[in-house]
């Protein structure tokens, strides 16, 4: 394999987009993915105008409109109708707004421009371990197999081994809760246009959102289905809760999402997520980068995981020239501002909405909606969502 290669490891959001922007920058890339046949699925996503725009720059963006959906709004609260969450993108920008997507349409569409660009591609390779030195990086791969890169980006995600091969001050730390997902088809007359999540405390909570269709020609459109769970309920939840009861459960919390359960026929529909809190002092050692879930893992209470992968594969491009460790230590200082903001907001509001705590879903539930309603409030929490903000109190992504 020629060594002016870069080898990128994880063919999801962030390695395939990565791919791309790098290959329209004439960089030679080799994308490894552990999976043999990547089949376009998971979980619907939440595309934030941040990611839209990368998405633009890569020529996708209409046809992800075209299979997606507009999400104008966020709305949450709780049984008794308390308002807890209600953010307008209009409140942002007149023309901003959400793109709500399955992850299979998404992945669709960056796998095509991967095959448009000839990127080479090698599937059913799980990359094993890694050996940086002055020139290089040596890949190890299964059966005993080596291949020389010029240069490694690890993008295989929150759980990945390889990231501990970096020297780098780092943490993961699983989440302690996850929860059970699937799309379903949308029943006549179901709201189109909001997320809408419905709370009691910290500790239930279901989340629905309109997430369009995977391919062209499917018949209908999709909501996403989101039920908050601990891990240690996660597993085996089908011999332990059953599918009649956890449906009970949900039409108890939210009883409009009555219509969607029709839908919901057997276990096997409902796909387990967990997810870890990944923190590095920096993204870079030398030759090696890391980016995506694999750099900064988060809980996706903000919806920002893959929109995060989106603008690393932008920012990384804008980089290139020169020497590859300069390059990624000059992505580090660019991405320094906005993933720190991100990660520490997420790890703030995380346990308001997935956790057994007592006293924060509380203050969530009394000042959410009441500083909500506060125009500086609004904007603040909106630019968030949005997927700009680079500091509590002023500064704003530019891509
Ligand atoms: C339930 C749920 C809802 C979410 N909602 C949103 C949302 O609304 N908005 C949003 O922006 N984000 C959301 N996210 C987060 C988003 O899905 C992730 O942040 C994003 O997909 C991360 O992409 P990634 O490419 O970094 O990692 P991954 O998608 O984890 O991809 C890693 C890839 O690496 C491969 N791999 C692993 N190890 C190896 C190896 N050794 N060799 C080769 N390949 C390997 C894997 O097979 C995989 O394909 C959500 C996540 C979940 C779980």
């Amino acid at each position: 394999m020629p060594e002016a290669t870069v080898a990128i490891v994880g063919a999801g959001v962030a390695g395939a987009a990565a791919a791309i922007r790098l290959a329209e920058r004439g960089v030679q890339v080799d994308l490894y993915e552990a999976v043999p046949e990547p089949r376009p699925i998971g979980a619907g996503l939440l595309l934030q105008p941040t990611g839209q725009r990368v998405l633009a720059a890569m020529g996708l963006l209409d046809e992800a409109l075209a299979l997606g959906t507009r999400v104008d709004r966020l709305f949450g609260d709780t049984p008794s109708g308390r308002a807890v969450l209600d953010m307008s993108y209009r409140r942002f920008h007149p023309e901003a707004y959400g793109l709500g997507i399955q992850r299979g349409a998404l992945m669709g569409l960056l796998w095509k421009r991967l095959r448009e660009l000839g990127v080479r591609w090698h599937c059913g390779v799980a990359v094993e371990g890694f050996e940086p030195d002055e020139a290089g990086v040596t890949l190890r791969l299964p059966g005993g197999g080596a291949a020389r890169h010029a240069a490694l980006i690890l993008a295989n995600g929150s759980f990945s081994r390889l990231r501990e091969g970096m020297k780098v001050r780092q943490r993961a730390q699983a989440f302690p809760w996850g929860a059970v997902w699937t799309v379903l088809p949308a029943p006549p007359g179901f709201p189109q246009i909001e997320l809408r999540q419905r709370f009691q405390s910290a500790a239930k909570m279901i989340g629905l959102m309109p997430v369009g269709k995977v391919r062209h020609d499917d018949a209908e459109h999709g909501i996403n289905l989101f039920w908050s769970l601990p891990v240690a309920d996660l597993d085996g939840w089908h011999e332990r809760i059953g599918l009649s009861r956890l449906k009970q459960q949900m039409a108890d919390l939210f009883p409009d999402v009555a219509p969607l359960l029709a839908g919901l026929h057997e276990a096997a529909q409902l796909r387990e997520a967990r997810y870890a809190d990944v923190w590095m002092s920096r993204w870079h050692d030398g030759r090696v980068l890391a980016i995506g879930d694999c750099a900064h893992g988060m809980s996706p209470q903000l919806g920002q995981g893959a929109n995060m992968a989106l603008i690393d594969a932008h920012e990384l491009a804008a980089e290139v020239g020169g020497d590859w460790p300069r390059v990624f230590e000059r992505y580090s200082r660019r991405r320094r501002a906005h993933l720190r903001f991100y990660g520490q907001a997420s790890k703030g509001l995380t346990p308001m909405f997935q956790s057994h705590a007592v006293v924060a879903p509380w203050l969530r539930d009394r000042f959410f909606g009441w500083g909500g309603r506060l125009p500086y409030i609004h904007q603040q929490s909106i630019a968030t969502l949005a997927g700009v903000k680079t500091g509590w109190l002023w500064g704003r992504l530019k891509l």
